[in-house]
């Protein structure tokens, strides 16, 4: 039997009021159109059937402190937002790390027995020379970095170079271009192959129209990564963005909660 598995998209931050257009597209139709952002974290459960199915968490949030800091507004912590979904982040093995942007990597406290996994070459950017430009700097947050490096000294934080296979058929993928090195994760599901995509596509019109986010490092590597993106993905349904509100409406919800959405189940809408 092929192997599955299930995708839950949750989300426990909005950036509504005031967002517009031209904040999430290099070259907007319409500039002051409302343009709001989720913040979603996605847990992978599986493989479907087997006796003792394993849990990988996607990303871990921002915490309340950068939260009121930055002005985005918590609806629930990431933790909670996963507990409502029957999974204790206490007991998470693995977390992957997609880039170090405060809104990422801002909750690994959360999950204080997981390995984590992030490209190498994220660790050198948000390290490295870029950091003494504060235009590059602006999305991360230093504890967040700290955060990273004592995981990385306590043997908890393993990081990649390339494609690399973190459960079975489940494996990360360099992108780069939004961050030094952004990685995006492809999911064998029933529906056909999934890529969460992260911040690599903040919204499906940027990867659909080409038209990048405007907090890009490389405008041409994301452009690459979009067609990396499509080559792993079954299809554009099958490539599910970083921050599109779309996601929680076009997907079926998880026993009736509205704020987690199966994404390895077919669209509804
Ligand atoms: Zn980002
Ligand atoms: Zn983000």
């Amino acid at each position: 039997m092929a192997i599955n598995y299930e995708i839950l998209a949750l989300r426990y931050g909005i950036l509504d009021g005031g967002r517009l257009q031209y904040q999430n597209y290099i070259i907007p139709d319409d500039h002051l159109a409302p343009d709001p952002l989720d913040f979603l974290v996605f847990a992978i459960r599986g493989p479907v059937g087997t006796a003792n199915p394993r849990t990988i968490v996607m990303d871990t949030g921002f915490n309340p402190v950068s939260a009121a800091r930055r002005g985005r507004e918590l609806l629930r912590t990431p933790a909670r937002a996963l507990l409502d979904a029957g999974i204790d982040p206490a007991e998470a093995k693995d977390v992957i790390l997609t880039h170090m942007h405060w809104d990422h990597a801002g909750g690994m406290e959360y999950f204080p027995n997981a390995m984590f996994h992030l490209q190498a070459a994220e660790m050198a950017y948000c390290t490295g020379p870029c950091m003494c430009e504060p235009f590059l700097k602006r999305p991360f947050d230093v504890d967040d970095v700290k955060s990273a490096i004592t995981a990385l000294y306590s043997e908890r934080l393993k990081l990649h170079e390339g494609t690399v296979e973190i459960a079975p058929g489940i494996t990360v993928h360099l992108i780069g271009g939004h961050s030094g090195g952004i990685q995006s994760i492809r999911v064998p599901t029933a529906r056909g192959t999934v890529v969460l995509a992260g911040d690599a596509t903040h919204m499906w019109g940027n990867i659909r129209q080409r038209n990048p986010f405007p907090v890009v490092v490389d405008v041409a590597r994301m452009l690459k990564g979009f067609d990396i993106i499509n080559g792993l993905a079954d299809g554009p349904d099958h490539v599910i963005p970083g921050h599109d509100p779309l996601i929680l409406k076009r997907f079926p919800p998880l026993n009736g909660n509205p704020e987690i959405v199966r994404v390895d189940l077919p669209p509804i809408a």
